[in-house]
């Protein structure tokens, strides 16, 4: 699939606009920060809304190595685009019984494990396939969410030696993850950093011989030398989004936002005073204004919690959400402006002429930036520009 043959020959209703230049810029900063590490970029749920295929792709061309996804099958579906180097290494974790585990031993990919019901499921897998496993094995250092606890990591470990001598797997990395990175001075970091050496060091001291130790998000990545070991993970930060207020703004940590989501307004109307807006009328005009109607609802991702709040850039001025966002549009007071029905509408992009970011959305919405992009629904073209040839 080429990236020009997704742009609509038409104005569309609204557009997703992934800058991939962006996101190389975005790669290559993260690269500087942790210059003795591979570089795994993350792009799962769809490249964090993005499009999973052209966000690896770009971030390859910037020198990621490996690519990381949640489940087996969005793994799957990378590799099996063939635009992938073959030497990309593709690793997925989010483990379920059951799982097309074989066809991911086949495919090469690299798959985490938390647990022995686990490690037995992948070596089936592999006695079927005919090949082993590469396996990375995932220690719960704090997070309490996946991973092996440190009670259990000597057993695990330990049958992941006899798995790999018996030729089933191959352990190429020890993993975790950090539960409060994005909370720079948390206690919590340097608990995790130690017991991650110190299982580790366990794991060494059995026998395993990984190719990758790693620990670091995004907000790792920016803020935490210490835990880039042998390869950072990131995520939002390559799409140009803070991980966090209390580390700034994607512009304080010199990331360039990847997505703009921008609408073309259905309907520009004339009303009077004391008229209602929306479900429930939770506006209602202060005095004789101009709507704008802007196509888009929570049913692309806009999210119905910005209701009154969330910010929109038209005809050059912030306008707010008037009532209540919903399912397919929403409403903006114009105050008396007439743009011309089809006038652009940004609800959020880079910042860089005037329009709201994704993190000005999140605050509107009492989320986080993570949430806005990777929520913009399928009914929403993704146009790419920026795209190297
Ligand atoms: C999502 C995820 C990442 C990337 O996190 P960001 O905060 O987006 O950088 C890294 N590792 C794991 C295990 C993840 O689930």
């Amino acid at each position: 699939m080429s990236e020009t043959a997704k742009t609509p020959a038409t104005p569309p209703r609204a557009r997703a606009e992934i800058d991939l230049a962006a996101l190389r810029a975005n790669v290559r900063t993260l690269r500087a920060q942790a210059p003795g590490a591979a570089f795994m970029a993350v792009v799962k749920a769809d490249g964090y809304g993005h499009g999973a295929l052209p966000c690896a792709r770009a971030a390859v061309e910037a020198g990621a190595g490996w690519v990381g996804t949640a489940t087996p099958e969005e793994a799957l579906a990378l590799r099996a685009s063939g635009e992938l180097p073959a030497d990309v290494r593709i690793m997925c974790w989010l483990w379920t019984p059951g799982g097309p585990w074989r066809e991911t031993v086949e495919a090469g990919i690299d798959v985490s494990v938390s647990g022995l019901w686990a490690l037995r499921e992948v070596a089936e897998a592999a006695r079927a396939a005919g090949r082993p496993a590469l396996v990375q094995l995932k220690a719960d250092t704090g997070l309490g969410r996946n991973g092996c606890q440190p009670a259990d990591w000597g057993e695990l470990v330990a049958a992941a030696v006899r798995a790999e001598s018996a030729g089933l797997v191959r352990v190429t990395g020890l993993w975790s993850h950090f539960a409060c990175a994005d909370e720079p001075g948390h206690p919590s970091v340097a608990v995790q950093l130690a017991l991650f050496e110190e299982m580790v060091a366990s794991a060494e001291r059995a026998g395993v011989r990984p190719e990758v130790r790693h620990i670091a998000n995004s907000p790792a990545t920016l803020t935490l030398p210490e835990s880039h070991f042998d390869l950072v993970r990131p995520g939002i930060a390559m799409y140009g989004v803070s991980p966090g207020p209390a580390l700034g703004s994607a512009a304080d940590l010199g990331l360039r936002p990847v997505m703009t989501l921008a609408a073309s307004l259905a309907l520009v109307k004339h009303v009077a005073g004391g008229h209602g807006v929306s479900y429930g009328h939770r506006y209602v005009t202060p005095g004789e204004t101009t709507l704008g109607l802007v196509p888009l609802g929570y049913a692309d991702g806009v999210p119905r919690h910005a209701s009154g709040t969330g910010p929109v850039l038209v005809g050059g001025k912030w306008r707010t959400v008037a009532g209540r966002i919903a399912m397919d549009q929403f409403v903006v007071d114009l105050g008396g402006d007439e743009p011309e029905p089809g006038a652009e509408a940004v609800l959020f992009g880079p910042g860089e002429h005037g329009e709201p970011t994704a993190e000005d959305w999140a605050q509107a919405a009492g989320t986080i930036g993570y949430e806005i992009v990777t929520r913009i629904g399928a009914r929403v073209p993704r146009v790419y520009v920026g795209a190297s040839v």
